[in-house]
């Protein structure tokens, strides 16, 4: 329901609470409510300037409520502006300062503005490698401040939310956490970017409703991220979604990274899946690299090394220029 442009966030409220609807500020004063009703009270009518119809509560995420695609700040960079292709990268995670700071200091030598790399990390096993938790923060903090790099870090649960949320400039929602209703109302109330992962075992109208999550509670800063589904195929570790990416970029109003990495589980696929996403003409793009990978403390197989992290990039810029984008 989107309301005219003169009423009074007193009686926008009003109207919310009587259709127990989700009251956002998007330039005008928007409900959003139940797919299944949307009938304005008669008292309330004045207040209205459209209904929208939806077929799903897919709704603030859709072209049908804003059919142009909603450019995110981060920083000085616009994400999703149509003329450029965003390259995150960094480690799957924090291992120590020596390895954070080198990895960045060589992304940064490649033009990467935001660098990756997880401290809580949320593993498959109880017994492998967890992350630095707030020790590997603080490491993301002290390479922020020295190199002047954005960071994207990811929650693994709902017990470190804030610290997360204060020292990157995207919260990160991984795969497994997409489903965590903690994680998505604290977003929703941040207004912080946030990159949500599609879980692995989600449906496209799974994965909008949580973005919608974090749309309704006001935060409209969200970064939808493909990094493969589980499907039959056992020979690659996921099974990228570029059907998916397509269906999105056809229908929602939010910017798409693909992560070839954690979909490959393996390097030597994942620089030519990155350029088939370039020529997708994907918002952007998350890769991991390290600087010696067979020696990383998890996702060992995936992680691109320098010298084939660099090529990629040298790569990238080449194509960009056919496709008439730019690798930022
Ligand atoms: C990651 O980005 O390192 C990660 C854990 O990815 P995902 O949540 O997609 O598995
Ligand atoms: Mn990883």
């Amino acid at each position: 329901m989107i309301l005219k442009d003169e009423v009074s966030k007193e009686n926008a409220e009003r109207l919310a609470n009587a259709i127990s609807g989700f009251l956002v500020q998007d330039g005008r004063w928007v409900i959003a409510t139940s797919a299944k009703n949307n009938s304005v009270p008669l008292q309330f009518e004045d207040l209205v300037d459209r209904c929208l119809i939806f077929e799903s509560d897919f709704q603030l995420s859709s072209k049908i409520y804003n059919p142009q695609k909603r450019a995110i700040k981060i920083g000085s960079i616009s994400l999703g502006d149509d003329r450029s292709t965003l390259l995150i990268a960094g480690p799957c995670a924090v291992e120590n300062f020596s390895q954070l700071e080198e990895t960045a200091h060589f992304v940064k030598s490649l033009g990467v503005k935001i660098l990756r790399a997880g401290a809580y990390k949320p593993r498959t096993s109880p017994y492998t490698f967890q992350g630095l938790g707030l020790d590997g923060l603080k490491m993301l903090a002290k390479i922020k401040e020295l190199l002047g790099l954005l960071i994207i870090t990811e929650v693994r649960d709902a017990t470190h939310l804030n610290e997360v949320a204060e020292i990157s400039d995207i919260i990160q929602i991984g795969a497994k956490a997409m489903y965590d209703h903690a994680i998505l109302r604290f977003c929703g109330k941040s207004k912080k970017p946030v990159l949500l992962k599609r879980h692995f075992g989600a449906t496209l109208q799974e994965f909008l409703q949580a973005a919608e999550f974090i749309l309704s509670l006001g935060n409209f800063n969200v970064i939808l991220c493909e990094r493969g589904i589980r499907t039959f195929e056992t020979k690659t570790r996921f099974t990228l979604d570029l059907c998916g990416v397509m269906y999105l970029k056809e229908h929602c109003n939010l910017p798409i990274i693909v992560d070839p990495s954690h979909a490959m589980g393996h390097a030597y696929g994942v620089p030519d899946l990155a350029k088939a996403c370039l020529a997708l003409g994907v918002d952007g793009m998350m890769i991991e690299v390290h600087p010696n990978p067979k020696a990383a403390f998890s996702d060992a197989e995936q992680q691109l090394s320098f010298s084939q992290f660099s090529q990629l990039v040298n790569d990238l810029r080449e194509l960009a220029k056919a496709t008439g984008r730019e690798i930022i």
